[in-house]
């Protein structure tokens, strides 16, 4: 009989409470609600042709002609492009003009899911991210931030079926990042030491919730999970900078992010995911002296709960699977 449990666990860097209630609720379900044809249609999609259907193309990968990957101008921008100005008050408000790139990376093929990719789709998945966020952080002013995420699945909020990764840049820092970013910043000032490499030792040393690593990543459900069947993919060497990953290890980052989102679809019944990129802020003051403080990673989250009430009152998410019993699952999901 597997223990339950039952605890407020407070996370290390935000310092954001998570509280795990494992009777609550059965496994939840990765099921996805039956998918319309429309959605899935191959012949309405306006990723099959992105020149037929009117695309502002950015570039393709390797080339335009034989795109395995395409970057293009979102059609309904978050933020767009415009000219950076001085932050300014309405009110007592604070207002910043959203400027900023909204992109849109396609990738091929209709029907592979980016859990299915091969390990050279991943690569090249990889390699348009790092070239994509370099253009883009060296683009001008007004990028603090320059995320990059991806949403399989209607309710993971993929409106297009076709798979597609989205990169955009803020020009404010957002304050998740914020708080990991200063968070690690004063545990660094504190106690001299990275506090991911803290928490990746206590994983290695308690040996139960790595779910998979390679020469140069690790993959863990995190001791403070706030979602169920959460995953987290570290650098086994810290760097603060995603996008300046040494190309050589542009392969094993795929190979660590496939084989987590093979063995969630294995596990969890093929569930709709989000998985995004935490790096470190485009420019700070103190860019060099980042690296001693904090290290970039990719949260993987299937969408297998909603937030409700008591989330969105408290702040505090509600999890009903112990990270200990995920990991197992993901663990033994042979993929
Ligand atoms: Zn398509």
């Amino acid at each position: 009989m597997d223990k339950l449990l039952n605890e407020f666990r407070q996370d290390l860097i935000s310092s954001d409470w998570v509280l795990f209630s494992t009777a609550r609720a059965k496994r939840p379900n990765g099921k996805k609600e039956e998918e319309n044809s429309v959605y899935k249609s191959k012949e309405n999609c306006p990723f099959e042709d992105p020149v037929k259907s009117g695309q502002e193309i950015v570039w393709g990968y390797p080339n335009e002609k034989e795109w395995q990957a395409m970057v293009i101008k979102n059609k309904y921008p978050a933020v767009k492009q415009g000219v950076c100005g001085p932050d300014w008050k309405t009110g007592p408000f604070n207002i910043f003009d959203a400027v900023g790139v909204h992109d849109v990376i396609i990738f091929k093929d209709h029907d592979i899911n980016f859990s299915d990719f091969t390990g050279e789709q991943g690569t090249e998945a990889v390699r348009v991210y790092k070239r994509r966020y370099q253009e883009i952080a060296s683009s001008g002013g007004c990028i603090d931030y320059v995320m990059i995420f991806h949403n399989s699945g209607r309710e993971a909020g993929a409106s297009i079926y076709h798979p597609h990764s989205q990169i955009i840049s803020t020009p404010i820092l957002p304050p998740d990042v914020s708080k990991s970013f200063y968070g690690s910043l004063k545990f660094y000032q504190d106690n001299k030491k990275r506090v991911y490499d803290l928490i990746i030792d206590w994983e290695r040393e308690q040996k139960k919730r790595i779910i998979y690593e390679n020469d140069n990543f690790i993959a863990f459900c995190p001791f403070v999970s706030k979602k169920p069947y959460e995953v987290r993919i570290f650098s086994k060497e810290s760097h603060a900078h995603f996008e300046r990953m040494p190309d050589g290890l542009d392969g094993d980052l795929a190979d660590v992010l496939l084989v987590s989102l093979k063995k969630i679809k294995k596990a969890l019944n093929d569930p709709p995911y989000n998985f995004f990129i935490h790096t470190a802020p485009v420019e700070t003051s103190s860019s060099e002296k980042i690296h001693e403080f904090y290290s970039w990673h990719i949260e993987i989250l299937p969408k297998l709960s909603i937030s409700a009430g008591f989330e969105l009152g408290t702040g505090i998410d509600i999890n009903v699977v112990d990270p200990d019993m995920a990991a197992e699952e993901l663990r033994k999901a042979n993929v």
